[in-house]
């Protein structure tokens, strides 16, 4: 049997990071086991649903590296699919339609609840035997009366319900769009899904959706309904990927690697690549208690990816961010080196852009500690010597750079530090920065003799 499993989100207009860890978890078990990952759009609330809102999630998918095997389906093309087989389930007795209107299930539902503790539909078209012309209605289905209903969930072992707790649930609005519980079960027969992984919220659902299955003469595929992730409702800003992509600057790698693991393990493992978490990859592994979500965790584990992903795959991720600041990269062995420095330092690629905007961009102001710590009645004369010692370099590297330094020293009996620091400050406009021969390498002789010169001029106005 080849596994066929698929994501089916709403158009919301945003990837909640509980359906990007629904998507992930099926992309895997996909991929793991060889099978396909197919993409559905439930997007038949048509008010609500917008085409930018089903951009999102293909961009977010994309984002993610999570392909998608196939045509997207969308349901709102398949309306007339949905209605064959609401009327051949009525046509077979498994599905009637209704007339009561919303007031009237109103009144009855609040005089339900007041003597059952609970409301459900009261059944009253269920034996009418409504034709096609009885006016506006709806079509439910004829949930069996007695019995129960039972699944072996993959990860919340055996989940069983009395029939008579279930409700006779709208297949087909009275405007014509079936509802979810009805179009998942008529798609997933449809494109022959074999593995359904989704959230725990899903679970009711499912019975009603296997007595469809039942109902349809069909098996049912395996359910696994993973834990909920807690503590995300709790955050500023949408639990979104497209806010903890900007706002944190993460790497996919870094966003998956880490909400794999709210709700699944293997061992004790905390950073896989892409491939090792394919291959580790199982729903036996998904756990039944639920995540905690932690943004400090986050950011610690795309900080690991930083440094783990190759030159290659940072640079993707980058020079789309340079370019947003107007500062145009190509790619190759520049700037695998300029990557590879501030790799090591940054926490995430926002990081990575921000801190190196220096070599772009000449500093427009000085930092105001870093001048007091740092400049004194000797600085231009010193920077002077620098520009000059720099300005003798035969080939521009880090080593002749290096060599340029330790004349200065050498000659003004300073310390590296002594040079570095007012050096740091004038090339950047702070005294903090990668090491100071990286950065003169990157900014450029001429960019740095420019730079030490202004420095100078302003240091003699202090
Ligand atoms: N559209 C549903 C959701 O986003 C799909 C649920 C399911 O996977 O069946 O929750």
């Amino acid at each position: 049997m080849t596994v066929r499993v698929r994501f089916a989100p709403s158009p919301t207009g945003f990837m909640h990071l509980g359906n990007a860890r629904t998507a992930l978890f099926n992309w895997l078990f996909a991929r793991h086991h060889g099978g396909q990952f197919i993409l559905r759009i439930e997007d038949t609330d048509r008010e609500r649903h917008t085409e930018a809102a089903v951009q999102v999630i293909y961009d977010s998918l994309k984002w993610m590296g999570l392909d998608w095997d196939g045509p997207v389906l969308r349901q709102s093309e398949r309306l007339s699919i949905y209605h064959e087989i609401a009327e051949r389930l009525i046509a077979e007795g498994k599905a009637y339609r209704c007339t009561c209107t919303r007031e009237e299930l109103e009144a009855k539902k609040e005089a339900m609840k007041a003597t059952m503790n609970r409301a459900c539909y009261d059944r009253t078209c269920r034996d009418k035997n409504l034709g096609p012309d009885c006016g506006t209605h709806v079509v439910r289905f004829k949930m069996p009366l007695e019995g129960e209903s039972t699944f072996d969930d993959m990860i919340q072992g055996k989940i069983t319900k009395k029939y008579s707790d279930l409700d006779d649930f709208i297949m087909v609005r009275s405007d014509g769009m079936p509802t979810y519980q009805f179009a998942v079960v008529v798609d997933d027969l449809a494109l022959e899904i074999t593995h359904v992984i989704r959230g725990a919220d899903h679970i009711d659902n499912t019975h009603d959706q296997i007595a469809l299955y039942h109902a349809l003469g069909k098996e049912p595929p395996r359910f696994g309904h993973a834990p909920r992730i807690d503590g995300l409702s709790k955050r500023k800003g949408s639990p979104s990927v497209e806010y903890y992509r900007e706002a944190l600057g993460l790497l996919p790698q870094g966003l998956i690697n880490y909400i794999v693991r709210l709700g699944w393990s293997h061992g004790d493992d905390e950073i896989f690549t892409i491939p090792d978490l394919i291959k580790a990859f199982d729903v036996d592994g998904i756990n039944r208690a639920n995540g905690e979500f932690d943004e400090e965790k986050l950011k610690w584990v795309n900080e690991q990816q930083l440094r783990l992903v190759s030159l290659e795959t940072l640079a993707d991720h980058v020079l789309p961010l340079y370019e947003k600041k107007g500062v145009k990269l190509e790619r190759g062995p520049e700037l695998d080196k300029l990557l590879e420095m501030m790799r090591k330092r940054a926490h995430n690629l926002n990081e990575i852009v921000d801190d190196s905007m220096f070599i772009f961009r000449a500093p427009e102001s000085y930092d105001e500690a870093s001048v007091a710590k740092h400049f004194n009645a000797e600085t231009p004369a010193l920077l002077r010597e620098l520009a000059s010692s720099l300005s003798e370099v035969g080939t521009w590297n880090e080593a002749e750079i290096e060599a340029a330094f330790a004349r200065v020293a050498a000659s003004s009996g300073l310390k590296m530090g002594k040079i570095a620091q007012p050096a740091r400050t004038a090339i950047v406009g702070i005294a903090q920065s990668p090491g100071i021969y990286e950065v003169v390498y990157f900014v450029g002789r001429e960019e740095t003799l420019a730079r030490l010169e202004r420095a100078a001029k302003f240091a003699e106005t202090k």
